[in-house]
This record gives C-alpha cells, sequence and structure tokens, in this order.
C-alpha cells in the first residue's frame, strides 16, 4: 500500500514506456495485484511547484497505464475486484503529504476527482495540515493538527478517500482518530519496539488501530536501525508484533521499496537522506517486488497458515477498500 511510483515516472518524464520495462517486469514475478502509488513532492519542489509536480505525477501515471494492457488505474472497490478478475495489477492512488493541496480544500476535490484515494496528511516534515513524526525516539511537536487539517480528515471522510497515518506524530494519530468513524489504515510502518523512532508506531498506537478494526502495512525498510538486523525474518518479526496485539484481521503489507530510487542518487543526496532522516537498510532478500514471493515462503516457514497468510497478502486490505470505496 505504499510505493514511490509517481515520482520516478515523473523523474523520467522524457522517456516511455518505463513501468512496462522497468517496473511489470517486477510486479508479475512477485505476483502483485495492487500497488498504493503515492504522489509525493520532494522538498526541492516547494513550495512553488508543488501541485504542479502532483499533477505531472499523477497525468505521467495515467499516460503510462494507458500505453499498457496489464495496469488499470482503480478509484472503487468494484474496479478493484475487476482488475483481478481480469488479471490486471490495480493502481490505487495515494498522496503522501498534502503540500499539492496548498490551504484549499477544492483542490482535494480535484485530486479525488483525478482518482486519489488514501491521504496521508504529512511526510516528515511540518505543513498546513500537521507535523510529521521525527525520525528520533523523541522530539515531535506536542501539536495534533491545524484547523486545516482538520477540515481535511472530515473532507476526506465524506468523499470516500481513505485517511493514512503513516507518519503523523503522535498528537496528529490519535486527533485524527477522534474524528474519523471508518478504520483508519496506516500505509507502511514499523514497530517502535524494534526501531525506535516517531516515525514508527508504539504498541499503544498499534492497539488503537485494533480497536478500530484498521489495517497496519508494515514497511520493509525501517526494519531495524542495525544493518545486520535488517533481515527478512525480522521483517516476520513486526507482523507478528502487530499480530500479537491486536490479531492477524489488521495485519497488511506496506512495503515501502524504495532501493530503485536510492541506489540512482548521487553519493550527496544519499548522504543528504542520512542527515534528514536516516540511512535506509534495505533487506536483501525484499527489496523490490519481485521479493515478494520469498515473503510467502517465510511466513509458511515461520508457521502462518495459509488462511492468516491470505489474509495478510491481501484479504485485509481488501476489507478496507471495501468499507472506504
Ligand atoms: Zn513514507
Amino acid at each position: 500500500m505504499h510505493f514511490d511510483l509517481p515520482m520516478d515516472l515523473y523523474e523520467k518524464r522524457q522517456r516511455r514506456d518505463v513501468l512496462e520495462t522497468e517496473f511489470l517486469p517486477e510486479f508479475e514475478s512477485g505476483n502483485i495485484s495492487l500497488v498504493g502509488a503515492a504522489i509525493y513532492i520532494e522538498d526541492r519542489y516547494l513550495p512553488q511547484n508543488g501541485l504542479r509536480v502532483a499533477l505531472d505525477q499523477i497525468a505521467r501515471l495515467y499516460a503510462e497505464t494507458a500505453a499498457s494492457e496489464r495496469f488499470a488505474i482503480c478509484k472503487n472497490y468494484r474496479e478493484i475486484q475487476a482488475a483481478r478478475e481480469t488479471g490486471k495489477i490495480a493502481f490505487l492512488i495515494t498522496m503522501e503529504g498534502i503540500e499539492p493541496l496548498g490551504t484549499d480544500l477544492n483542490q482535494l476535490r480535484v485530486f479525488y476527482e483525478l482518482g486519489v484515494r488514501a491521504i496521508g496528511l504529512t511526510h516528515a516534515r511540518t505543513n498546513a495540515a500537521g507535523h510529521g513524526g521525527v525520525f528520533a525516539a523523541s522530539g515531535s511537536p506536542a501539536e495534533g493538527l491545524t484547523p486545516f487539517g482538520r477540515e481535511v480528515v472530515r473532507e476526506c471522510e465524506a468523499l470516500g478517500v481513505i485517511i493514512d497515518l503513516a507518519h503523523i506524530n503522535p498528537a496528529g494519530f490519535e486527533e485524527i482518530l477522534s474524528i474519523i468513524t471508518k478504520p483508519p489504515i496506516v500505509s507502511h510502518t514499523n514497530v517502535r519496539r524494534y526501531y525506535a523512532i516517531e516515525r514508527n508506531i508504539s504498541d499503544e498506537q498499534i492497539r488503537m488501530i485494533g480497536e478500530r478494526r484498521g489495517v497496519i502495512g508494515v514497511n520493509s525498510i525501517l526494519v531495524s536501525p542495525r544493518e545486520e538486523e535488517s533481515t527478512l525474518d525480522h521483517y516476520v518479526d513486526h507482523i507478528e508484533q502487530v499480530a500479537n496485539l491486536i490479531g492477524i484481521d489488521s495485519v497488511g503489507i506496506g512495503f515501502d521499496f524504495f532501493e530503485f530510487i536510492y541506489r540512482q542518487w548521487p553519493e550527496s543526496r544519499q548522504k543528504e537522506l542520512a542527515a534528514k532522516f536516516t540511512t535506509p537498510h534495505f533487506i536483501s532478500d525484499l527489496k523490490n517486488h519481485s521479493h515478494a514471493r520469498n515473503l510467502t515462503r517465510k511466513l509458511v516457514e515461520r508457521g502462518f497458515s495459509d488462511e492468516q497468510i491470505e489474509k495478510i497478502l491481501r484479504g485485509n486490505w481488501i476489507r478496507i477498500f471495501r468499507e472506504w470505496l
């Protein structure tokens, strides 16, 4: 439920068939059926160009999807099911950080019409809606959402846009839960027990999601602060921790594969990322979508039943789509 695909399509906008040549082989060998395609605006485009770059990212996603028989952009539950029945890979367009909206609620309506169906208010930085959780054990702003952030949340639920609690600071997390009535999601995160940064979620936050029948997507890039512990087995430890606390019905996948972008960056940008956030430790046998079958094998090996595995890999997210979309 989280993949920085539109950003990469935008960076490669001079080229054609990027989706078919660079991504389709990995999606197919991993038997991926649905991808949350996240609109994200990097700092260098802000504040002036956030809206334009977001629109261009969506434009590239539509153009690349139209050029292939293998993909479908889905806007509701019925279309997601239809994509499955016709063997297409479904994209659900998501937004990570509301910077493209500026402070204008009308823009939310526009992005809804363009197909955005899940929104996380912030990435790590502060914006017009609220504050992101820091990549440190503590230190996020103590305030929750801004009045605009609260309006966005209410309008998302009214329109049928899933509210995603990934990245939001702890005060914002609680405030969103006090506003929405449908099951919340955290599209991509890790558990704080194994990597103690505020960007990850605490046991208490996991319980709050469970109480509301929400789903938590387990992230592959913040599994441990230590490289030697960033393994597929430890990824499954995160799944187990969520399942132990709130049950198998609340665990999903939010791989957030990022290695393909990271390796395209010059060393200076990699260092910038390390200074601003953290050094990501990619899991050698879980670093792109073609590796998804390694996870299935590992879940079998770790004793999960077929029924539990089906819920983790697809069924739980499908329940969320049925309830929201
Ligand atoms: Zn993220």
